[in-house]
């Protein structure tokens, strides 16, 4: 009797073991980031057009469509502020020709993240490939510039579905030739056309995503947010019509609703890190947070 009993507390502890093990494994499961950048992309366009992918994304996620990019409204400057973490005082890339940029103080967070974590897989795949001019040699483990989002799209989805991927930042560009072009309005079907264009391309690599081998062992955060909004055909200015942009971070570390504090894009360079278990060293001297998680 005695002996079938401790027989018993024996196979209890050993299944409150496998349990508690079980739970710390789950705990543990690999983080990894997933950033889509939509170029020119006003948030109140994004809301009038049907875009069911990415409403899913911040439905279900952490949102604020009153974020603000850098005050030199551009591409470059707007795209390195999100992805360095720093305004362009700091990063000095302040038009598209990409001059002088202060990448030894205020790299590339790829560069930072890999600093820490050496064996972070990181992935940089552009429509406007100038977008990688702030990447040094071995920041990135691959990039890639195509000439459409299409291309962007089924180049990004194809990688996610069969490769060891850590970090992915992704361009789409379409929407800004749209703005240029057709004008950047809520009254601007094509403006509108593109957006949902783009929104489709979002939902294949979200679906591309999901049907990762390793899905089931991983934590996925996904940002979406855009370079800059635009107004008569252009952008570049600091107004409001063209400072305002989208932040949208989904994912199970995403504190759900609205985002009540003031959002930067340069918070997604940082709440990517801090996802990847980097959280930011005062020395890096970034005017990002952590926004969403
Ligand atoms: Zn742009």
């Amino acid at each position: 009797m005695e002996k079938r009993k401790l027989k018993l507390m024996g196979l209890l502890l050993g299944l409150l073991c496998v349990v508690v093990l079980e739970g710390l494994a789950q705990d543990g499961m690999s983080k990894r980031v997933l950033i889509i950048g939509i170029d020119g992309c006003r948030p109140d366009a994004l809301l009038a057009a049907k875009t069911p992918n990415m409403d899913a994304l911040w439905k279900d996620g952490a949102y604020t469509f009153k974020a603000r990019t850098d005050e030199i409204s551009s591409s470059g400057p707007a795209w390195s502020a999100m992805l360095t973490g720093v305004w362009h005082q700091k990063h000095n890339v302040l038009n598209n020709e990409y001059e002088d940029p202060d990448l030894e103080h205020y790299p590339h967070f790829f560069h930072r993240a890999r600093q820490e974590k050496p064996e972070l897989k990181t992935y940089s795949i552009a429509t406007w490939g100038p977008i990688h001019k702030i990447l040094q040699e071995g920041d990135a483990t691959y990039t890639d510039s195509k000439l459409t989002d299409a291309r962007v799209a089924k180049n990004v989805s194809s990688i996610l579905k069969s490769k060891e991927v850590d970090v992915m930042f992704v361009q789409l560009d379409q929407v800004d030739g749209a703005g240029h072009k057709h004008d950047y309005s809520v009254d601007s079907p094509k403006y509108l056309e593109a957006i949902e264009k783009a929104d489709r391309q979002v939902g294949r690599m979200v679906s591309a995503l999901k049907k990762r081998p390793s899905i089931e062992k991983e934590n996925w955060l996904i940002i979406l947010s855009a370079d800059h909004g635009g107004s008569n055909y252009g952008h570049g200015k600091n107004i409001p019509e063209h400072t305002t942009v989208f932040f949208i971070a989904s994912g199970t570390n995403a504190k759900k609703g609205e985002i009540t504090k003031e959002v930067g894009v340069v918070d997604v360079a940082v709440t990517a890190m801090y996802h990847l278990g980097i959280p930011a060293k005062e020395s890096w001297d970034l005017d990002g947070s952590v926004s969403g998680l």
